[in-house]
């Protein structure tokens, strides 16, 4: 696991720069460089090769975490390997937020790329639940960047799991929506915020590759807009990506659009 990486092999990886660090506005770091602030850690290019419908291609995978949760991890993971306890490493990872980006694309040659900063939905992403259009967004996504021009990014936010309060309690309010709740409203009532997903990772990441560069952003959400122009990403034209919509995600992208989400009438009727 790379959380756990034996030091030969991490030098290995910083001497090769498959394994850097970035400050907050996603300048490299020199590998012993200290921050005052919270830094990411990046392993990668990981060459992905994908199967899209009906062809593929090959992204670069990153791995990124932040410093500060990787460096609680490995000091317990250093106790736990000297106790020679190898299978609670398990629960060190889980304590991870590890996010990733998708890479297509050259970021030297890019003017304008596409983005998608997206946030994870195990029901949507993997189980192809409708309850969402999750899937089908990063699908499309995907898809989209690797025919564009220019290509571009996808940056996969592992922690953001029901707008960011986790999947145990998105599952209670999938209950609480099922008895007549929207999916805002189920937040409330279980006392957490309507939206707390934290895209100041995301903004650093886009800043490691692109600079503060204008980009085209697929989302819906003005709100990702404004979060990402509060860590310098100013110069973003949206573009409008509504997909997979189903009779059992109506109301959802009803309420979405209601909170404020750019979805028109014809989109959801
Ligand atoms: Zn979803």
């Amino acid at each position: 696991m790379f959380t756990y990486l034996d030091p030969a092999v991490r030098k290995r990886l910083v001497d090769e720069g498959k394994l850097i660090r970035m400050d907050r506005d996603g300048n490299r770091l020199a590998p012993e460089e200290k921050t005052g602030g919270q830094a990411i850690s990046m392993l990668g290019p990981i060459p992905l090769p994908l199967h899209l419908g009906d062809y593929e291609v090959t992204v670069d995978w990153y791995a990124c975490v932040r410093n500060t949760e990787l460096s609680k991890v490995e000091e317990l993971a250093d106790q736990l390997r000297e106790q020679h306890t190898q299978k609670l490493f398990a629960n060190l990872a889980s304590s991870m937020a590890v996010n990733c980006v998708l890479l297509i694309g050259d970021p030297a040659a890019w003017s304008n790329p596409l983005i998608r900063v997206h946030s994870s939905c195990l029901t949507g992403d993997v189980f192809g639940s409708q309850r969402c259009e999750c899937g089908p967004q990063l699908q499309l996504a995907i898809d989209t960047i690797a025919n564009d021009p220019e290509g571009g990014m996808v940056v996969y936010m592992s922690g953001h799991e029901g707008r960011g309060i986790g999947l145990w309690a998105k599952a209670a309010t999938y209950l609480l929506q099922d008895a007549g709740e929207n999916t805002y409203q189920a937040n409330r009532s279980l006392g957490l915020p309507d939206d707390s997903r934290d895209f100041s990772d995301a903004a650093t990441l886009v800043r490691h590759f692109n600079g503060t560069g204008p980009f085209r952003l697929l989302t819906n959400n003005p709100k990702k807009i404004q979060d990402l122009a509060e860590h310098g990403l100013t110069d973003v034209i949206p573009v409008k990506h509504v997909i997979g919509v189903t009779d059992a995600n109506r109301g959802y992208l009803k309420a979405k659009k209601s909170w404020g989400h750019k979805i028109d009438p014809d989109d959801i009727s």
